[in-house]
């Protein structure tokens, strides 16, 4: 046990020699700070996490709890009808429904998820009531948008002009091909209607000035998806995981290779076993593409950790997936993650 604590002491002092606290790293680094440091900090995935993360600080700045950092945090995406893969606006199944993933966990392991959820505008909180307010961890379909109904949610129609259109769009052909996300800001290159994507998940992860972890997860998942299909976002273990004695991960990309590896479980676990979060995201990714060797060439999947110290790493199998960072000397930061591939696949 002590040669365990030892081994993860010396990881963690080796990660944290080669960056100073709160500093942004070169591009692809992980991030390390020392414990000295002011102990707030978040992050998210992909771009639209830097707003994400503005308002997640808004809560960690004045000395607020991380689960209500995660989920005001990640109520941003969910709001922004920009963002179609996320919340309203999300794109729908091949059947023409919105429906969305979300999850919520803190650092004592109580969770909370929903999956398949429709007509709801914020899946995050009504996750977050599954934890609070019933004994179990996941509710699913009508049955979760019936509790979300009682507990004063409103119904509404989530599926915009706009995505309507794209939808209409893709139905010409109607052919089902996950994009790998790889490029975000390079919309055109996705084949989709208006070069948009067809996936990607705001995944966010906070340590509050208390030391408290907290971590959500949400999404509208594939776009033209099968009806019922879920992926890893709500999936505690897969798309999200926090363990307050180690660290949390979280996930976006192809949900399926995800599930079958309980991805985000296992980058905390290897965390646990003295990895840094930049090694447990690399060793989750490689172990996905030693099982998909051929198929991991066309898809993209993503891992964010932050262990609790506040230190940060990410990995992707193709290269462009990014993650927002936010804490009290920089709240806008933006960094591309490393990757198996280093080129763009398109
Ligand atoms: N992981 C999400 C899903 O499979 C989608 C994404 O992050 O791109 O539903």
């Amino acid at each position: 046990m002590s040669d365990r604590r030892d081994f993860l002491k010396a990881s963690l002092l080796g990660a944290s020699a080669f960056a100073l606290s709160g500093t942004l790293p070169a591009q692809g680094a992980p991030v390390s700070r020392t414990k000295a440091a002011s102990a707030a900090r978040v992050i998210s995935t992909w771009d639209f996490g830097v707003a994400a993360n503005q308002a997640a600080w808004a809560v960690l700045s004045k000395g607020g709890h991380a689960l209500d950092a995660v989920e005001q945090g990640v109520q941003v995406p969910e709001a922004d009808l920009k963002n179609h893969s996320v919340g309203r606006a999300g794109y729908p199944d091949r059947d023409g429904h919105v429906s969305l993933d979300a999850s919520i966990m803190d650092a004592d392991g109580n969770c909370g998820a929903v999956a398949a959820l429709e007509h709801i505008a914020h899946p995050i909180s009504v996750a977050r009531r599954v934890m609070e307010r019933t004994p179990h961890v996941l509710l699913v379909g009508e049955g979760a948008l019936q509790f979300a109904i009682e507990q004063g949610f409103k119904k509404e129609n989530l599926l915009t002009p706009e995505s309507e259109q794209a939808w209409k769009e893709w139905l010409k052909t109607a052919h089902y091909e996950p994009s790998i996300n790889s490029e975000v800001h390079d919309y055109g290159k996705t084949g989709l209607p208006g070069g948009a994507h067809n996936h990607d998940t705001i995944g966010m992860l906070a340590i509050d000035d208390q030391g408290r972890l907290a971590g959500a997860c949400t999404t509208s998942g594939m776009a033209w998806k099968m009806r019922g299909r879920v992926g890893d976002s709500p999936i505690i273990g897969a798309g999200l995981y926090v363990d307050g004695e180690v660290g949390g991960a979280t996930s976006t990309g192809v949900g399926e290779e995800v599930i079958r590896n309980a991805g985000s479980f296992l980058v905390v676990e290897l965390m646990r076993q003295g990895r840094s979060p930049q090694e447990a995201c690399q060793e989750a990714v490689m172990r996905i593409v030693k099982r998909r060797r051929e198929a991991s060439k066309t898809l993209q999947v993503g891992f964010l950790a932050m262990n609790r110290h506040g230190e940060v790493g990410a990995y992707a199998i193709q290269h462009g997936f990014s993650y927002a960072i936010c804490d009290a000397k920089k709240q806008d930061g933006l960094v591309p993650s490393q990757s198996v591939y280093t080129t763009s696949f398109t």
